[in-house]
């Protein structure tokens, strides 16, 4: 048995962020349990950035590389990580709970034999036991979860449980590895991927966000929540209300039923605060909320906020962030 393994996710060449954010969760469980923590990435001519991993505190990196992981497909990805798994045998497996995780975890764990849970929001140990935690209810209610017995258990992470920044540096070794694709196995020709061809904007990725909720009364409003965006570099989300109303399209919304995302920076317009939209982005960094009601739900989790008429307090903000960029 061989500790805690990380598997990393980028496409043609571009991380996804919470590669980091599972890198920090494996090096923090490696440090509770007292076990080494690889990571592994799968692609071809993947080089680069297995060298960018083998710079932090890891005890080894596996470039697992082959033409038929140009592409990501459940069949290929399931199949090189059952066979590298076999060779490295940890005790954990974690991953982003990303569409791709979400896609081939099940049918990497059912292949191990082995449970995964999904969408886990921490871990600890207790007496001894490694306990994870995963939301029920929609966020109202955490719950701990433990496997019977010993044995290899798989893990996905959600966005924004982990920071990345968390991640510690260091020096790890590169074992570049060909696993055996057989070509008959795999049965899916991957098209353009998903989020590209369905969605225009990655929230999950952005690192700045201005969401917009029903407080905006009306669609011809939104251009001065998409100014105060512009004006941060930030994309625009939004809450439920704003998408259902067709303001919005509907991969722009924030929370149970859209996107969960961790920006460096939310900042919330016209938003209550209801938990269905609070656990799609209480991962964010720093949380600034503007409405006109103090006594919101949003305010309590909140880093920064504005009680006021958000008509008032917005031409005010972008006014003065163009008076910084003059
Ligand atoms: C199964 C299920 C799934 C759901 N999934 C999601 C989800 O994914 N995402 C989501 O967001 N919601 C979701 N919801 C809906 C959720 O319960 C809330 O109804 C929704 O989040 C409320 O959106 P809101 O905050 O924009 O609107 P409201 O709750 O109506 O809040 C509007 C806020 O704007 C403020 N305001 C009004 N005028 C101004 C002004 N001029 N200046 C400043 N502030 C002002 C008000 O004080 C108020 O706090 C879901 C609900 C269910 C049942």
């Amino acid at each position: 048995m061989n500790g805690v393994l990380a598997i990393c996710e980028q496409t043609a060449g571009v991380w996804n962020r919470m590669s980091f954010e599972t890198l920090a969760a494996a090096q923090q469980l490696g440090r509770a349990q007292g076990w080494s923590v690889s990571a592994a990435i799968l692609g071809q001519g993947a080089a680069a950035l297995a060298a960018e991993l083998a710079g932090c505190a890891l005890d080894r990196v596996y470039s697992v590389e082959h033409e038929r992981l140009a592409h990501y497909t459940a069949d290929s990805f399931t199949s090189a990580l059952d066979w590298l798994i076999a060779r490295v045998r940890p005790d954990a497996v974690l991953l982003p709970h990303t569409y791709r995780g979400r896609d081939f975890a099940p049918c990497l764990a059912a292949r191990a034999g082995r449970p995964l849970l999904s969408d886990v929001t921490g871990f600890r140990i207790e007496r001894g036991e490694l306990i994870f935690e995963r939301q029920l209810f929609q966020g109202r209610l955490n719950g701990d979860y433990s496997v019977d017995g010993a044995g290899l258990v798989f893990a996905s992470l959600q966005a924004g449980a982990f920071r990345a920044d968390a991640v510690e540096r260091g020096t790890a070794p590169i074992e570049t590895l060909t696993p055996p694709l057989d070509a008959c196995a795999i049965r899916h020709s991957p098209e353009e991927p998903f989020r590209e061809s369905a969605a225009e904007v990655d929230l999950g990725a952005a690192e700045r966000i201005v969401a917009v909720g029903r407080g905006i009364r009306e669609e011809g409003n939104i251009e001065l929540v998409q100014e105060l965006a512009t004006a941060l570099g930030a994309e625009l989300a939004a809450s439920r209300p704003v998408c259902d109303n067709g303001w919005l399209p509907i991969e722009r919304q924030v929370g149970s039923s859209g996107q969960t995302v961790a920006p460096k920076l939310y900042i919330a317009v016209g938003i209550s605060g209801a938990i269905q939209h609070l656990v799609g982005m209480k991962g964010a960094r720093t949380i600034v909320a503007i409405n006109k009601d103090a006594g919101a739900p949003i305010f309590e989790i909140a880093d920064y906020g504005i009680v006021g008429d958000l008509f008032e307090v917005l031409p005010a903000l972008i006014e003065l962030l163009r008076q910084a960029q003059d």
